[in-house]
């Protein structure tokens, strides 16, 4: 196999399979957790339904040029939609010109490609707008979305869709595929595995950009903070964060990435701790929380995160989320 992706490799079969015999689907929906790898196995599907080289194999060369075009989504026949900078949603006018797009004639691959990445934040009409080409695609058309979750879009659009679940990678998995594919040291490739809850997208934008590793240091301390502050703390801190998403969504990230360790810790899983170089820190929590609590705020978090894949108000949700945190001593 060559698609060149860390883990899913039973996605990977599943897909070839359907190139090989024959049967492919006018619709896709890959979904999973953010980093997990959704558009490169997308990007992969693609490559190898193009690639000049790859013959009957089903496998993409990677290193031709429409190989390379298609991974920088500069490939006459691939028509990429996302939300634009500035922009919170995917708009009704970029799906009418994609559905103009698809119905002309492919340039040079035998068909032409949609490729709706986070799908969960279009908007319902933009949404909406969609469904008659899912419904009737023209025939050389194969749309693929991606999206977090399958319950952030409309049934209709789901339903005509086949979907593609992709769960977290095995950390062995990722701490190798690291290593083999991008030539990260082994001890690196083991904590970038770890600290991104075998997410390799996550991983890997970790390991080219420290910044990242900074700024879940600082929400990891942001949160302790946070636990044991009292609610006008928490409101503050609430307002402040909801003015920037992004921030709100690696917020998030990691926030429940605490929770889901206090969770295992406290019953004695075996899952290894996601956070490894925060272990004091999360045994600190651990010895003033119960079961309960923790799952309890566990399951805030997860409100919060749907809320937010639905475009809920931020401020409101994070607000609810704080009011619903233990308080937490700092002292050591
Ligand atoms: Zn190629």
């Amino acid at each position: 196999m060559t698609w060149d992706l860390i883990g899913h490799d039973w996605a990977v079969q599943l897909l070839r399979g359907h190139i090989l015999n024959n049967s492919l689907r006018h619709a896709y929906l890959i979904t999973g957790p953010r980093g997990v790898g959704k558009a490169n196995l997308a990007i992969r599907f693609i490559q190898a339904l193009t690639c000049p080289e790859g013959g009957s194999s089903g496998n993409p060369c990677l290193v031709c040029q429409t190989c390379k075009r298609v991974d920088r989504l500069e490939y006459p026949d691939l028509f990429p939609v996302g939300v634009e900078e500035e922009s919170k949603q995917i708009k009704i006018d970029q799906i009418r010109e994609l559905i103009h797009n698809l119905s002309l004639s492919p340039y040079e691959a035998g068909r032409r490609f949609g490729l709706l990445l986070d799908f969960e934040n279009a908007s319902p009409s933009a949404q909406n707008s969609l469904l008659k080409t899912l419904e009737e695609p023209p025939g050389s058309v194969i749309l693929i979305l991606t999206s977090i979750t399958s319950s952030a879009l409309l049934d209709t659009i789901t339903s005509r869709c086949e979907e593609i679940k992709l769960n977290s990678v095995p950390l062995d998995v990722t701490s190798r595929g690291l290593q083999e594919l991008h030539n990260i040291p082994p001890q690196e490739a083991q904590f970038l595995a770890h600290i991104s809850g075998g997410k390799p997208e996550i991983a890997l934008a970790m390991h080219v950009d420290p910044d990242i590793l900074e700024r879940r240091r600082n929400l990891f301390n942001e949160h302790l903070e946070i636990l044991a502050g009292n609610s006008v703390r928490r409101f503050a801190y609430a307002n402040q964060v909801s003015k920037d998403p992004h921030k709100v969504r690696e917020l998030l990230d990691t926030w429940i990435s605490i929770w889901q360790d206090i969770l295992h810790q406290s019953s004695q899983s075996q899952i290894p701790l996601q956070n490894i170089d925060r272990e004091e820190d999360i045994q600190h929590i651990l010895r003033q929380v119960d079961f309960a609590t923790t799952r309890n705020s566990l399951i805030l978090f997860r409100r919060a995160h749907q809320l937010l894949g639905e475009n809920a108000n931020l401020k409101l949700t994070l607000e609810d989320l704080m009011l619903g945190l233990p308080t937490i001593s700092t002292s050591l």
